[in-house]
């Protein structure tokens, strides 16, 4: 089995959850070799080890600090070649889906873009992918060059495998697109504490059902005692009663948590395309025919202003 790289995702001074299930699929398809761009690669290695990596390459250079993805996508390419790996796995954020895309340009490969499994096959990975609104499931195999596959947050838990890892510095050339703009101003998203939409193992939407801004309270509530991601559906975003970076659905964000509460949604078919893989899914709707109920794994009929209270105190007093 051959090295198969995967694209450390790091924010300040941390390597990210959705890394962790990048090395856990890659041990089943090779050696996970890590790619760390950017500062702090010393104190990420003792992570990366700790899942299996036991190589990471490292390149800092100020080119990174600009937030740029054409210098990660210079150092990639430039570490792939030499490196020659089976396959090469990179977080499925709007960034990595770049990084990969133009990356697979240069290498001439194929790419596969929102896997939600990865696993080894006679002819190199073999990928699952949930589309047309969720409602298929493809299984996909890249047919040339080295296969170059974006993996959607939580298809996996992260398993330790642990090992001692050594960082090897790399050097690379960056190409003139790589300083061919520039960042004017940064505006640091306000922090609510909670995890980050796609990467949380728990989320609790909110819908139109919910009927105002300030009954999101409720909603905030029940996630802050799951120590959850809050999400919304459109109608409760267009209403202006959540921020839109929390819309969940076709137009949103995907996610996979391993619980998705939806609360006063209906289901429609381009929200469900959003959390219809969750790994277990309750609903609470006053309306016993809703859609929703027929993805649902636990579902309560009844008053969210009712239910949602109680079921608070409930796991709070827990
Ligand atoms: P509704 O469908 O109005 O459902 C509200 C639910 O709340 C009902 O089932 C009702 O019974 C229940 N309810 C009401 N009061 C209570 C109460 N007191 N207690 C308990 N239950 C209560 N939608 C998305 O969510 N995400 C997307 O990304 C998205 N993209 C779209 C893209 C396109 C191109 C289009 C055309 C639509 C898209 N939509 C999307 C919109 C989608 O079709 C639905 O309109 C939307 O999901 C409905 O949101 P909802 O379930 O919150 O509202």
């Amino acid at each position: 089995m051959g090295d198969v790289l995967v694209l450390v995702d790091h924010a300040e001074g941390s390597v990210r959850k959705p890394t962790l299930e990048l090395l856990t699929l890659a041990r089943r398809l090779g050696q996970p070799v890590a790619v760390h761009l950017g500062p702090g690669a010393e104190a990420a290695a003792a992570v990366l080890g700790e899942y299996g990596a036991a190589t990471v390459h490292a390149v800092d250079a100020p080119e990174f600090e600009q937030y740029h993805v054409v210098p990660k996508v210079d150092a990639l390419e430039q570490i792939a070649r030499q490196v020659e790996p089976a396959a090469i796995l990179v977080p499925s954020s709007a960034e990595g889906k770049e990084i990969a895309a133009r990356l697979a340009l240069r290498l001439e490969a194929g790419l596969i873009t929102d896997a939600v499994d990865v696993r080894a096959g006679d002819e190199g990975p073999v990928t699952t992918q949930s589309v047309f609104a969720a409602e298929w499931t493809t299984t996909s195999r890249v047919t040339k060059g080295t296969p170059v596959i974006t993996v959607k947050p939580n298809a996996v838990a992260p398993e330790p495998a642990p090992t001692t890892a050594s960082v090897v510095p790399a050097t690379v050339s960056f190409s003139a697109a790589a300083t061919g703009t520039k960042v004017t101003s940064r505006t640091p998203r306000a922090t609510t504490g909670r995890p980050e939409l796609t990467e949380a193992a728990i989320v609790v939407s909110g819908g139109r059902g919910v009927g105002g801004a300030e009954n999101f309270a409720l909603i905030e509530a029940l996630a802050d005692s799951l120590g959850a991601a809050v999400g919304a559906s459109r109608a409760a975003v267009d209403a202006g009663w959540y921020p839109n970076s929390q819309q969940v659905g076709q137009t949103g964000k995907s996610v996979a948590p391993q619980l998705y509460v939806a609360v006063g949604i209906s289901g429609a078919i381009q929200h469900r395309a959003g959390m219809q893989t969750s790994k277990t899914i309750v609903a609470v709707n006053k309306d016993e025919e809703a859609p929703i109920f027929e993805l649902a794994d636990f579902g309560v009929v009844g008053d969210l202003f009712q239910v949602v209270p109680q079921l608070t105190e409930e796991i709070k007093r827990r």
